[in-house]
């Protein structure tokens, strides 16, 4: 051991170094549902447009600081309410930091649910926030409206997200609950709508309504993920403070002109997530239809599912050894024992995943 190690433990911050870093599997070679990525390449002829596009760029030249072109393409496809201000982030990942480390100071709370989106716990930690998460509803992954009600009381937090649908278990919570929560908070609230392509609810036309109300979406599960862009859309008072902690340039050039590309041919998109959406009906139901393995409903882009009692990490495995890769959820959280998540494929995907499942079973 050289000297250096010592100081490692020295000098980091205790909170860092008891987190650990976010894991990325190796997917070469093998069916990637473990991400929710949109499984859909672009038609020819759109690639083309797009590279001819790209051709026009100056890399030369830092980007429009506040892309306002995007942004402009962006109220357009999601019908953004105008009294609303955007904020972009280098995917919704940097505007949960933003949020966290505009309102964190020692001591206060950045509350959501869990199992939820891992990023809110860290990002609030590395922030100097204390996390806490109440714990959803074990039978349906429903919220637990008298406990976080109470939690809210007994820690006043500053940032509150609630994503809608939840990742990873994939449903909706009740809007009414939603509502007494959003009513009850004494700080911001984020509705985190990362899966709006893959339902009819939302939040996004109410950002504001109560004045501490945001909405947060992102192109990633769209069909955008390699261009890390989301979007975070509430009043202006309150996005003009986030915006002073981001930092200079943050969408560069290749994104702000992908994206808005991309929203220009917004019906190709469109026709990917609508043909996820049946996919995810048919994987359901097969799903279901597998002796030993409970599916629950989804909202999203995938579906949360559990097998026998102590057979996740085999089954995983078994996945993997067929060439399938999804994602191992036992363990992270005690009600999510014995599952496991797949994102919804091409049919052919689902197809080879829902075999290669029998087998493992
Ligand atoms: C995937 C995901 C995000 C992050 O999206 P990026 O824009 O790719 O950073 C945010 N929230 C939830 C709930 C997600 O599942």
């Amino acid at each position: 051991m050289g000297a250096g190690d010592a100081r490692v433990e020295q000098w980091v911050r205790p909170e860092v170094r008891a987190l650990r870093a976010y894991q990325v599997p190796d997917a070469r070679g093998l069916v990637k549902l473990d991400a929710m990525e949109n499984p859909f390449t672009w038609p020819e002829a759109l690639r083309q447009q797009w590279s001819e596009v790209l051709r026009g760029l100056h890399l030369n030249r830092y980007p429009d600081p506040r892309a306002e072109e995007l942004v402009g393409s962006l109220r357009t496809a999601f019908a953004i309410p105008e009294r609303s201000a955007v904020l972009l982030g280098n995917g919704s990942d940097e505007l949960i930091q933003m949020l966290a480390i505009t309102l964190a100071v020692p001591g206060r709370t950045l509350l959501s649910v869990d199992p939820g989106f891992v990023m809110y716990r860290m990002l609030g930690i590395f922030a100097g926030m204390d996390y806490v998460g109440v714990t959803l509803r074990a039978e349906d992954f429903s919220l637990n409206l008298p406990a976080v009600l109470t939690a809210i009381e007994r820690h006043r937090p500053a940032l509150l997200f609630l994503a809608y649908p939840n990742n990873p278990t994939g449903n909706l919570f009740s809007a009414g609950d939603m509502e007494e929560i959003i009513q009850s908070a004494p700080g911001l609230v984020v509705v985190d709508e990362a899966y709006a392509p893959f339902t009819d609810a939302s939040f996004l036309q109410r950002a504001g309504v109560p004045h501490n109300l945001l909405v947060m979406r992102t192109l990633s599960k769209m069909g955008l993920a390699g261009l890390r862009l989301g979007y975070l859309v509430g009043p202006p008072d309150w996005l003009g403070e986030i915006d002073k902690t981001r930092l200079p340039y943050n969408i560069n050039v290749l994104t702000q002109v992908s994206a808005a590309f991309a929203l220009r041919h917004a019906e190709v998109l469109e026709r990917q997530t609508a043909a996820i959406r049946t996919e995810r009906a048919r994987l359901l139901e097969d799903l279901r239809g597998l002796d030993g393995v409970r599916a629950y409903p989804s909202e999203a882009n995938f579906i949360l599912f559990r097998v026998g009692t102590g057979r996740a990490r085999a089954v995983f495995d078994g996945l993997l050894q067929r060439g399938v890769l999804v994602k191992l959820l036992d363990g992270a959280h005690p009600l999510l024992c014995d599952c496991l998540r797949v994102t919804v494929g091409l049919s052919e995907e689902n197809a080879a995943f829902l075999s290669a499942l029998r087998a493992a079973l």
